[in-house]
């Protein structure tokens, strides 16, 4: 089976979205969250959104978000406009004040199959997506989702991955990185040495809410005797879940569906893995925030609430908050 012949463009998207529709309409996806922290000054699309007029108290991945599609040639941006953030209306409505085609999509909040499978089929419709390709497309997207799930279950249970590298395999696998086989060939690869390595012994911790803007985290968790197991929304833009069809892969996928949704994810995930502490992250100016206070009342395990705010790296205040954390867990019973 091949890629197709030659790509339409790129499509950008906020979150992550079916793109099996848009591999299968013959575009290249682009996570434009992906571009923004992979960029080696990505500092500068937050400046480019606040010399535009975005203020300074907003959340600077939808400002990173906005500078990245004044940069890059995009043939359209699909907007979620439900199940994600509660900026992206806004977003939307500048990006196309200034000319860019945007598609809105929405996962239903009350998780209604229906809604989702007409959403879905109205996504397919304006990319163009033919069955047939969609059809094929889903064969090498599970097969390179599965080795995902390999590089995520070798993470806590043999130990072997980091929990840097846990999070850039699983982050990237919402467009995979434009190539589903060269994605899924640099896993296997990945694959074979890992397995070659010694296991890690760091205190077991996860890793939860949205992924982190800011550099270096997990090496240093790593550093001060932590080693993250588990990185709750990384893995489910990888979509663990077998799923009959694709409204029901989307279906249980859980970040779009609020937090009880993701909460029964966490907890299942803290018994199987053996978790002993939670690190949960939250960005400035996110409404996230707020469900803060369910997990800390609803999860067993101790939590440690961390902020970014800037695309830069770990300050010194939350580098030693992490380390008195990992030291009063390795103090617990075990
Ligand atoms: S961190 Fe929160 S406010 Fe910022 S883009 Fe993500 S969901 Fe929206």
């Amino acid at each position: 089976m091949t890629e197709p012949q030659k790509s339409r463009g790129i499509i950008g998207f906020t979150t992550t979205v079916p793109v099996e529709l848009i591999f299968a309409a013959g575009y290249e996806p682009c996570d434009l969250n992906n571009i923004f922290v992979g960029d080696p000054q990505p500092g500068r699309f937050v400046d480019r959104a606040e010399r535009d007029g975005f203020p300074k108290s907003m959340c600077n991945w939808i400002k990173g978000i906005y500078g990245v599609v004044m940069e890059k040639q995009v043939e359209a941006v699909i907007t979620v406009m439900e199940g994600d953030c509660s900026n992206t209306q806004a977003l939307a409505e500048i990006l196309r004040y200034r000319g860019v085609r945007t598609i809105p999509f929405s996962f239903p909040y009350d998780r209604d199959r229906e809604v989702l499978s007409r959403e879905i089929e109205k996504l397919k419709k304006e990319l163009g997506a033919e069955e047939g390709a969609l059809a094929e497309v889903e064969t090498r997207i599970a097969a390179a989702r599965s080795r995902l799930s390999e590089i995520d279950t070798m993470t806590w249970s043999e130990r072997n991955v980091t929990g840097g590298e846990n999070h850039l395999w699983l982050v990237g696998a919402s467009d995979m990185l434009g190539d589903i086989k060269k994605y899924a060939d640099g896993a296997d690869e990945f694959i074979s040495r890992a397995r070659t390595r010694e296991s890690m012994e760091g205190i077991p911790l996860g890793y939860i809410g949205v992924p982190p803007i800011i550099e270096g985290l997990y090496d240093f968790i790593e550093g001060v005797g932590g080693h993250v197991i588990y990185n709750e929304t990384q893995r489910q833009f990888a979509l663990p879940c077998e799923a009959a069809d694709i409204v029901e892969r989307y279906l249980l996928y859980t970040y779009p569906y609020g937090i009880f949704a993701r909460l029964e994810d966490i907890n299942k995930e803290i018994g199987l893995r053996g978790i002993k502490g939670i690190i949960h992250y939250v960005q400035a100016f996110c409404f996230r925030a707020i469900e803060d206070v369910i997990l800390r009342e609803t999860i067993d395990v101790p939590i440690l609430t961390i902020e970014g705010d800037m695309p830069k790296t770990l300050d010194s205040r939350t580098k030693m908050r992490i380390e008195a954390f990992i030291e009063m867990l390795e103090g617990g019973p075990c």
